[in-house]
């Protein structure tokens, strides 16, 4: 099943209409705080264009790709981690996605553990 932007979670959150800690804006990219942190610092990177993964919005808007990471650097500099930090995209049900809106996880704060599982 497609998730459209009128039904995404993420796509409602970059409008506003359901509350977030946003904790970072720019042009094209949105970042709050993850609902059920993994980590002191667990925060989420969108774009503000609904794409279903990280492959989809390298295809369609590959600067926006680059943001997420300029952006993460940012908050995790704003939190105090320095260059300490984990970026993740979950990509496929089979691998975690929940949201099928594509989403950077930055976690940082705690000593993170490799290979995480
Ligand atoms: P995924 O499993 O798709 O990689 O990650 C989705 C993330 O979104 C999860 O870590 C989950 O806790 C977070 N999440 C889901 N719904 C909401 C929400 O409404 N608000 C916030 N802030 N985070 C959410
Ligand atoms: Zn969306």
């Amino acid at each position: 099943m497609s998730t459209t932007e009128a039904d995404c979670i993420f796509c409602r959150i970059v409008a506003g209409e359901i509350p977030a800690t946003v904790v970072h804006r720019t042009a094209t990219t949105v970042a709050f705080r993850d609902a059920n942190p993994q980590a002191p610092t667990h925060v989420l990177v969108v774009p503000r264009t609904h794409v279903a993964n990280a492959a989809e919005l390298a295809d369609v808007e590959p600067g926006t790709m680059s943001d997420l990471v300029t952006a993460a650097a940012a908050v995790a500099h704003e939190d105090g981690l320095g260059s300490d930090y984990r970026l993740v995209f979950n990509t496929g049900a089979g691998a975690g996605q929940t949201v099928f809106h594509a989403h950077l996880h930055l976690l940082g704060g705690r000593s993170l553990a490799w290979p995480p599982g």
